[in-house]
């Protein structure tokens, strides 16, 4: 049975694995935090994809409302966060994630 010291620097602790208990968790978290960088990158590739076809051509996700050319517009998602619901006004994404009193209001016309 080989017993080791845990790999993470400083950590005296010593098991059979590579990393104790408490640093293979947070390797762990880490791993989650790299899932997280993976989806900002799709759903930054989505939102590019509906600029692309317009956003004119787009209902608001939440209330159904068509969107005016050059609009801006946040990329809603589904609670599971698997998937996007579609693009959102921005009052109505912001509302919905309990913010409206700090809900930023963009005139239509004025493109980042
Ligand atoms: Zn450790
Ligand atoms: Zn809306």
């Amino acid at each position: 049975m080989t017993k080791r010291v845990c790999r993470m620097h400083g950590c005296p602790r010593i098991q059979d694995a590579k990393l104790c208990d408490e640093h293979a968790r947070s390797h762990e978290k880490r791993r989650g935090t790299r899932q997280q960088r993976g989806y900002d990158a799709a759903h930054d590739k989505e939102r590019r994809r509906i600029e692309k076809q317009g956003i004119e051509n787009h209902r608001c996700a939440r209330c159904g409302a068509w969107f005016e050319r050059g609009e801006p517009f946040q990329l809603g998602h589904t609670d599971d966060r698997l998937n996007w619901s579609g693009p959102e006004h921005i009052r109505c994404n912001t509302s919905a994630a309990g913010a409206a009193s700090h809900a930023v209001f963009k005139r239509p016309e004025g493109r980042r």
